[in-house]
């Protein structure tokens, strides 16, 4: 088996659009869905001599990020020209950072079969975004409500070793993107994109093998798939004798293989100068530091303490992590409970099927988690039933109304007062003294009868749980 000879080396690229209002140098909105070119301005249609304005907050994020990936942040970094063209890029360039970026070596932790794996984070630099071309009915039109949209690159060292390892690398940056509040995350629409770099090399080799460079991969499937491809082709490559050419490929996901797009550029193809109309970029210590020391709580540590201070089972922990809103709401919920466990079942279960039936988010809920944590409480205390306790979410849902109205309004209310389930007990027991002595006798399914009858005589709303108890002690076992 040749694949098996061969040692997969991948290297990841990502491109995460940061989560500011106004783009990277201009003043102008990033807002998506917005009328073609509405969002633009001199700056960002690059006319001549217009000069841009760094926007502190694209620093903050990538400041922010880098802290959390373990990066030395770099006190000057200096930004770039990158010369292309593209109609979509009217200026001629894009200004980027090249050989002085702002973040540098960190790592970022990965589970793996083999347990948990460092990855080696390269460099994270800032950068501007271009515009769009749109073709359509024979025009080619150009929309540049996208240029100048930040971007922070994220640039792994070729420590991956698998697609499954990739796809988990992507994975884990992307929830703490989420959670560092930098990135929307959202790998469809573009705003996190991955571009993988694939070699092999005979097992036990000291050097890398010629890369490919696989671009338009936008869901943690199609990572897998065209890395996998990828991986086989350069095998069957290279065991015909051929060489692998540095090139870009695309993923076509329609006919699952990558395809030749163009021979890669070498870095001198670009000709990167420094970007005269930008000093370099100063970044104070104590600006690092308020940045770090302010770190929210990272998807890691808080699948840690889901399982360590709250009992959550790991699997059940890592779902409600994954969506830091769930996360969150699980959070807000839990000061209104008594069991941390019962309530994911309950948001894992019952909560995400009504969420995805009502096509609702969470943001968006029309009651209030105290509301949620009250209807819980009396689902627990046994005031109503489990199935009612599901009746009465999915009314909170299409009403907002509080779970105690819904109750008193549907009449779920369950009997669950000793003293007056036992009067009702007695009175039954009253009318079958037979039946209780052949209960006695041994005919244990009368039990059943005697449960039926005193729920009928409840209108069906005794406690189950509590009748069931009482009868028994009643009966004398
Ligand atoms: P470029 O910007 O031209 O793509 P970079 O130096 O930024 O070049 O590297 C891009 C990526 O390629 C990095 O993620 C790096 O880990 C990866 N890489 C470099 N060499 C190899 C290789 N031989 N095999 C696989 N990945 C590689
Ligand atoms: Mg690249
Ligand atoms: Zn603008």
């Amino acid at each position: 088996m040749p694949l098996a000879d061969f040692q997969p080396v991948i290297g990841l690229e990502v491109h995460a659009q940061l989560l500011t209002a106004s783009k990277i140098f201009c003043g102008c909105s990033t807002r998506f869905g917005a009328a073609p070119n509405a969002n633009t301005c001199p700056v960002c249609l690059g006319m001549p001599g217009v000069l841009p304005v760094l926007n502190r907050k694209v620093v903050e994020f990538t400041v922010r990020t880098g802290v959390a990936l373990g990066c030395q942040v770099r006190p000057t970094s200096i930004w770039s020209r990158k010369n292309y063209f593209y109609p979509d890029l009217p200026k001629g360039y894009q200004i980027t950072q090249f050989d002085l970026p702002l973040c540098e070596y960190g790592e970022l932790k990965i589970e793996t079969l083999e347990g948990t794996r460092a990855i080696r984070i390269r460099r994270i630099h800032m950068e501007e975004d271009a515009g769009k071309s749109v073709h359509s009915g024979g025009d080619s039109l150009v929309d540049l409500n996208r240029a100048g949209v930040p971007l922070m690159e994220i640039v792994s060292d070729p420590d991956l070793r698998t697609s499954e390892e990739a796809a988990e690398y992507l994975r884990t940056l992307r929830d703490i993107l989420v959670y560092l509040g930098v990135n929307d995350g959202n790998l469809e629409e573009g705003s996190f994109r991955c571009d993988a770099n694939v070699s092999v090399m005979r097992k036990g080799a000291t050097e890398y093998g010629t890369r490919a460079e696989l671009k338009n991969i936008n869901s943690f499937r199609f990572v897998r798939q065209a890395i996998d491809f990828e991986i086989a082709r350069q095998v069957e490559l290279i065991e015909s004798g051929r060489t692998v050419a540095q090139e870009t490929r695309l993923w076509d996901a329609v006919l699952n293989e990558t395809r030749s797009m163009r021979a890669k550029e070498d870095a001198h193809d670009y000709r990167y100068f420094p970007e005269p109309d930008l000093p370099p970029l100063q970044v104070a210590s104590a600006f690092v530091e308020e940045i770090r020391s302010a770190l929210p709580e990272l998807p890691a540590a808080k699948l840690e303490r889901f399982q360590s201070s709250l009992g959550l089972p790991k699997k059940d922990a890592r779902v409600l992590v994954a969506e830091k809103p769930l996360a969150d709401y699980f959070e807000a919920v839990l000061p209104f409970v008594k069991d941390a466990k019962k309530l994911c079942n309950w948001l894992l279960g019952e909560f995400l099927r009504l969420l995805r039936e009502e096509a609702s988010a969470i943001a968006t809920l029309r009651f209030t988690p105290a509301q949620l944590g009250a209807l819980l409480t009396q689902v627990e205390g046994g005031d109503i039933s489990a199935s009612a306790g599901k009746e009465v979410l999915a009314e909170m849902f299409r009403t907002g109304m509080a779970p105690a109205e819904i109750i008193e309004a549907k009449g779920l209310g369950q009997l669950s007062d000793a003293g007056a389930v036992e009067s009702v007990l007695n009175e039954v027991l009253a009318q079958f003294p037979g039946e209780i002595q052949s209960y006695r006798a041994g005919k244990t399914q009368v039990f059943g009868f005697l449960v039926g009858q005193a729920m009928k005589a409840m209108k069906g709303k005794g406690n189950p749980a509590l009748v069931n108890a009482l009868l028994k002690k009643k009966l004398g076992n």
